[in-house]
């Protein structure tokens, strides 16, 4: 059986994959997001796998703030993401560099239409703010550009632990998931 640091490994090559490819995709269908937009992160729907947010749960552990980060997800009672910045001054998210897969994605990948085919999927800021760089965009896609394709990453994602990667539930949900599974492994391991 795969040990939870190889998983961990694992997943953040999936995430240094995606963001080689978001990257891509950008920069040849010329979209960004609006500057200090975090718009995305406000919705109250947002689903996540535990697994896409192991590596964040392992960094918390290894940075002594996993129990703390467990105590204030028990305490929340927001839908919004606990990571959320929500002070006037600052801006984005508290966990950047080891936020999940789907914070990764949003924005800058694809659904797929009944046949298969990709279809760029816009935030709402930018068909809003800038409707003519979301429709360009979305006409590269048509047009045959590369697009990461979401249902694709969370295949790869699932090949890697099909119970948890298969698993979506709210994003505190899920956060707090990876949390609890990194903390009991780790005590398990202290106490054997
Ligand atoms: S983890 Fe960070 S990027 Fe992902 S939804 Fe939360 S605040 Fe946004």
């Amino acid at each position: 059986m795969i040990s939870l640091y190889h998983k961990v490994q694992k997943v953040e090559s999936l995430q240094k994959s995606v963001d080689k490819d978001t990257k891509v995709f950008k920069r040849h269908a010329c979209i960004e997001c609006e500057s200090f937009c975090a718009e995305c992160c406000r919705y109250n729907d947002v689903t996540a796998t535990s697994l896409e947010f192991l590596p964040f749960a392992w960094h918390a552990y290894k940075l002594g703030l996993l129990e703390q980060w467990l105590e204030d997800l028990e305490k929340n009672e927001s839908q919004q993401c606990i990571f959320l910045r929500q002070d006037a001054d600052k801006w984005g998210c508290k966990i950047y560099p080891v936020r999940g897969l789907i914070c990764r994605l949003f924005g800058f990948s694809a659904i797929t239409d009944k046949n298969g085919r990709p279809v760029y999927a816009a935030c709402r800021i930018l068909k809003q703010h800038r409707p003519e760089t979301a429709s360009r965009a979305g006409l590269y896609v048509v047009g045959g550009g590369k697009v990461p394709v979401i249902s694709t990453y969370y295949r790869r994602l699932a090949s890697i632990d099909p119970s948890t990667g298969n698993d979506f539930m709210p994003i505190n949900q899920a956060i707090k998931k990876a949390l609890e599974i990194v903390y009991f492994h780790c005590l398990y391991r202290e106490s054997a």
